[in-house]
């Protein structure tokens, strides 16, 4: 099928007020980097999405998923095909047979958002997650953590929408999730919900943890710049903030892309940052790191577009 047929064929699966051409991914990254999306999608319907996903086998369409783009760094020339952006939230819940209540959440629902609901409500076991700021599924992709808390320690299951378009129920050790890592993204899954399991805590000690926290993020993270948090993974008997700054790259620029002054494990955008800056810094930051201490900081920011 020709380039433009498969944006004209592609309106009579989707909903047109949720379907856009040409869609800057600036607007859609917490790095606020991003050339045009070809097509960009927003649904939190696994029908929806394995509609758009056999459409675009069907047409040769290359097809990405993305949560709330708060670990992604897309290209300044954009993304071809179809961009599927999992967004919205629905919510249950259920007691369930271990005494605890079980929460299931749709894929595009903030995690934030849910884990300071609990929370509020008196749930322990989630204040961990109420500063980071994606969604559910893709804090089910990196097992997103903090402060000694990781998405696997809570997660029952989530629910996937396979390659050949069934949907799989599976645990956090089927999901193989490890420190940042799940198997989702090289099985190709997508996943559209997740289930957690809580248990009611003592809400004034709730209440504290979860303002320590979001105290000690206000003090050391640069939150007043646009980032995608951590810029590396946490080398094993290391901190990539500690290694960065002892070989002196504290502030140290390319472009409008910065190693923050304040957390040097975050770049920053500094305004008007492009992609290729922020590839410059990391892969500098990167040579540095590998020439003084011999060690090979991994991204844990995911490119999209390259
Ligand atoms: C200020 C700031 C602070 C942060 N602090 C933390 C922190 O403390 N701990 C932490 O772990 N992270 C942190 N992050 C990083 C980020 O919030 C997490 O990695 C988060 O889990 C990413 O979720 P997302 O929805 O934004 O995913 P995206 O960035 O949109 O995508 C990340 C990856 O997941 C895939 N993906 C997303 N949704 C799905 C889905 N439904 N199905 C299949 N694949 C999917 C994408 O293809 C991509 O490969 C921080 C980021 C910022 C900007």
């Amino acid at each position: 099928m020709a380039q433009s047929d498969w944006k004209t064929a592609i309106q009579s699966i989707h909903p047109s007020e949720r379907l856009f051409f040409d869609e800057p991914m600036a607007k859609h990254t917490t790095f606020r980097i991003g050339g045009p999306a070809e097509c960009y999608a927003v649904t939190d319907d696994g029908n929806e999405v394995r509609a758009l996903v056999s459409f675009c086998k069907e047409q040769g369409v290359p097809y990405h998923i993305i949560g709330n783009g708060s670990n992604l760094l897309v290209s300044d020339d954009g993304i071809e095909g179809l961009v599927i952006r999992m967004e919205g939230s629905r919510i249950s819940e259920e007691p369930g047979a271990d005494g605890k209540v079980h929460f299931r959440v749709s894929a595009g629902t903030l995690l934030s958002g849910f884990a300071k609901g609990v929370c509020k409500d008196g749930y322990t076991g989630l204040e961990f997650a109420t500063g980071i700021p994606g969604s559910v599924g893709g804090a089910v992709v990196m097992n997103a953590g903090a402060y000694g808390g990781e998405i696997k320690d809570r997660l029952v299951s989530a629910d996937v929408l396979t390659k050949d378009g069934g949907v799989l129920t599976l645990t956090g050790p089927e999901l193989e999730l490890s420190y940042r890592h799940s198997n989702v993204t090289e099985r190709e899954y997508i996943v559209l919900s997740a289930e957690f399991a809580l248990e009611k805590g003592d809400p004034e000690a709730i209440k504290e943890t979860v303002d320590e926290l979001s105290g000690k993020r206000k003090d050391k993270q640069p939150l007043e710049y646009p980032s995608a948090g951590s810029t590396f993974k946490r080398p094993e008997g290391y901190f990539a903030g500690k290694l960065i700054d002892d070989c002196g790259l504290r502030g140290f620029t390319v472009g409008g892309a910065q190693v923050s002054e304040k957390h040097c494990g975050f770049v920053i955008n500094r305004g008007g940052a492009t992609a290729e800056d922020v590839l410059g810094l990391i892969g500098a930051v990167q040579k540095t790191v590998l020439d003084r201490f011999g060690i090979l900081l991994e991204p844990e920011v995911r490119f999209l577009g390259f």
